[in-house]
């Protein structure tokens, strides 16, 4: 069976899926140590008898790291003799030791094969040059990105090893057209640009795709990207050890599943249960030399309702990924996540970049957001209104404070604004 196309009709879509599945839990059952142990515990031993993912376990990135831990350095999680495998990454360790994870060539074919699926989608094509404004090294990140620019046909422009200064330079003489990287770091190029009198707007960039962090699916955030590199700003979800499983089509209207990728599943976290909005849980499917089974992302995100007008069938969230579920900050009582305090700092253009601290004081919890906002002729004025803004939008009074020009960390990958100085 062919792989069904984005548009295709739903039957046709768990149909492949399930047949899909069914060919790589067999060979699971016959060469993965990991998933042969846990399915036949779960009481899978036939993958032919198997008719729905419900009926997997599901896997936890503690699992796999404990895995790795008993069988160092990668796991037995593998389905085939360590020679078979031609690529090694490893996560970026911001929740916890981090994952090795290997690929085999196939397997590398499928993850590229996903990120393709993210440049056509946004537009992106054999005339395009690609800079990754990245330092390759042995996070996954833009690896499969730039791989697949260059099947693609696109030029590919790695930036690597390099200062801002040098990638805004490199940026502007190739005459790139796409920019990868994170949100926080398409907001830090920018204001080095602007420091440099380097009109972003003006360059030859007209795409940028923005993964790594929920920013981009914010529209504060992807606003004011789009406003300082003159370009459509999209949003992309994925990870070392599950893949590019997050698109965007050119209506902007939140992220794609790629459900011929994958198979998706949001579930109430506390109770396991199917939901509209909750824990990503993710299969994949195609990438059968290092798979995931039933996967908990710990990404919390709420399924559209509405179909999208672009035609697409397959599954799309609103907005992205709303936060990581380990992130939610409990304060007072509330549940709140950080980029619900994003979505209102970066309505604020003089703000160039935030932090927020938690303490708590007597038996009382405080939040605190520290802003610098070096062009604003009044910063007491912007820091009320967002103090006023947050009141609003989330019922809940919190001090803001101006921060000296250029004192808060600034960030080349995954941002960490979030310090919780609360005993544990
Ligand atoms: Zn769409």
């Amino acid at each position: 069976m062919h792989e069904p196309s984005e548009r295709a009709p739903r039957e046709t879509i768990d149909a492949w899926q399930l047949g899909a599945l069914r060919d790589q839990l067999a060979l699971l059952l016959e060469h993965n140590a990991f998933y042969r142990e846990k399915l036949e515990a779960a009481g899978v031993r036939d993958a032919a008898t198997v008719t729905d993912v419900r009926e997997l376990p599901f896997t936890t990135k503690r699992e796999l790291c404990d895995d790795q831990t008993a069988h160092p350095p990668y796991g037995s999680a593998l389905t085939f003799p360590l020679d078979r495998y031609v690529r090694v990454h490893q996560t970026s360790g911001t929740t916890g030791s981090p994952l090795r994870w290997l690929d085999t060539p196939e397997s590398w074919a499928w993850f590229t094969a996903g990120w393709r699926r993210i440049y056509e989608a946004a537009g992106v094509g054999p005339e395009d040059r690609v800079f990754f404004a990245f330092s390759f090294g042995l996070f996954i990140g833009f690896w499969s990105a730039f791989d697949a620019a260059r099947e693609l046909g696109a030029m590919a422009i790695p930036g690597g090893g390099m200062t801002s200064r040098q990638r805004l330079r490199a940026i502007i003489d190739h005459r790139a057209t796409v920019v990868c990287g994170t949100p926080t770091y398409a907001l830090r190029l920018a204001e080095v640009a602007r420091e440099e009198g380097i009109d972003l707007a003006a360059s030859s960039v007209r795409v940028t795709i923005q993964a790594g962090e929920p920013g981009a699916g914010l529209p504060a955030t992807r606003a004011r990207i789009e406003r300082a590199w003159g370009a459509t700003c999209f949003d992309h979800a994925g990870a070392t050890e599950v893949g590019p499983w997050g698109f965007e089509c050119t209506e902007q209207a939140g992220q794609h599943l790629n459900e011929a990728g994958f198979v998706f599943e949001v579930i109430d976290p506390e109770t396991d249960e199917r939901a509209d909005e909750g824990e990503l849980v993710v299969t994949n499917l195609g990438r059968v030399g290092s798979p995931v089974i039933r996967y908990r992302t710990g990404d919390r995100v709420r399924l559209a309702a509405a179909p999208c007008p672009c035609g697409r069938t397959f599954a799309r969230l609103d907005g992205g990924v709303i936060g990581r579920i380990d992130d939610a900050l409990t304060i007072r009582g509330v549940s709140i996540f950080p980029s619900a305090i994003e979505a209102i700092v970066r309505a604020e253009p003089a703000i160039d970049e935030f932090a927020i601290d938690v303490h708590r004081r007597g038996a009382l919890d405080e939040l605190c957001v520290r802003i610098e906002a070096p062009t604003a002729p009044d910063t007491a004025a912007v820091a009320a209104r967002v103090e006023a803004a947050i009141r609003d939008a989330l019922a809940l009074r919190v001090d803001v404070d101006v921060a000296a020009p250029g004192t808060l960390p600034r960030y080349e990958l995954k941002a960490r604004r979030v310090t919780d100085h609360r005993p544990a």
